[in-house]
């Protein structure tokens, strides 16, 4: 059976590794958000590619949800005695990752080529694909204006109140090579319990990647990020607001209207199946809260079984 998933950073990378465990690792190919890519001391980071790569590499430290375990900071340190911005870290291990994908894309290879290449390197056995290798930038609107997406997310924490969110290029961006293919092909297309809109949504507004959705053989389920009426965690819900989104599993679906065949939504959301079978999306109830290995593990399994 063929996999593909959209995925995000956090909550995304936790899913896959259960989903990892529960099926042929080489038969998963991740498609991964760009939206929150950045540069920092003239170096490319690729957060949410990072962090999926790193979490399905068995690297990542499980505390903070990103970069590498044991890691230490004297680089920052010494950029912070220099007076450069800091408040994006990396790590002094982690700077390998992010030195190799500059040196490569300098060097004129595409951000698929050096993620590939990357993951290999560190043994995933999945196929990790970046949404685009062209440039998108997510853009958070606040009432003060506009912010990059680090900037809302890491440097302030999340507090400002969102107006509006943008992809930045996403209209010009092509889809990386084998992403459109990809999706078109696969028996099971998986959306991770992602941010709907900081996540899922730049990689939805690269061009093809809606119709792809539409058009595919396979199935598309969806993992909800909501449950009741807030995120497990992070600015989910100011974001879909902002979107003009409900705040619930509903609005997860409506979010993702148009192709999407399941969502799979937690046991206290089970009173919504009939609302959601009235928008011709079958809800599939389960424990979705991956609070350790066992419940990723169980959580895909649930998943994968519902499908079959
Ligand atoms: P980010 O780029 O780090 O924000 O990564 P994601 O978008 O992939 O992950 C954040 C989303 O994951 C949030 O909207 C959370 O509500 C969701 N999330 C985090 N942990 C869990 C979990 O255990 N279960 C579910 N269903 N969602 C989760």
């Amino acid at each position: 059976m063929k996999v593909v998933a959209l995925a995000g950073g956090t909550g995304a990378a936790k899913f896959l590794r259960g989903l990892a465990k529960a099926l042929d690792p080489a038969s998963l190919t991740i498609v991964g958000n760009t939206g929150d890519d950045l540069e920092v001391w003239g170096l490319s980071i690729s957060p949410d590619l990072d962090t999926v790569m790193y979490t399905l590499a068995g690297l990542i430290d499980e505390s903070k949800g990103w970069g590498l375990a044991s890691e230490t900071f004297h680089c920052r340190e010494a950029m912070a005695a220099l007076g450069r911005p800091t408040f994006f870290a990396l790590g002094d291990k982690d700077l390998a990752t992010h030195v190799r994908r500059t040196e490569a894309l300098r060097a004129g290879h595409p951000l698929s080529r050096v993620t590939d290449d990357l993951r290999r390197s560190l043994g995933v056995r999945s196929r990790i694909l970046p949404m685009s290798d062209d440039r998108v930038r997510t853009r958070v609107r606040t009432p003060d204006g506009w912010l990059d997406f680090q900037e809302f997310f890491v440097r302030d924490r999340c507090e400002p109140d969102v107006v509006d969110v943008a992809y930045e290029g996403a209209d010009r961006a092509r889809a990386a090579p084998g992403v459109i293919e990809t999706l078109l092909e696969a028996d099971l297309v998986l959306i991770c319990p992602s941010n709907p809109v900081s996540s899922v949504g730049p990689i939805l507004a690269v061009s093809g990647v809606r119709s792809a959705l539409v058009e595919t053989r396979g199935r598309v389920v969806a993992v909800s990020p909501i449950i009741g009426d807030a995120p497990v965690s992070g600015p989910a819900g100011k974001m879909m607001r902002a979107k003009g989104l409900e705040v619930s599993p509903l609005g997860v679906a409506r979010a993702y209207e148009g192709w999407l065949d399941a969502l799979v939504v937690d046991g206290r959301d089970a009173s919504l199946t009939s609302a959601l079978g009235a928008r011709d999306v079958r809800a599939i109830v389960t424990d979705i809260v991956m609070g350790s290995a066992d419940r990723e593990v169980a959580l895909a399994r649930a998943v994968l079984e519902a499908v079959s």
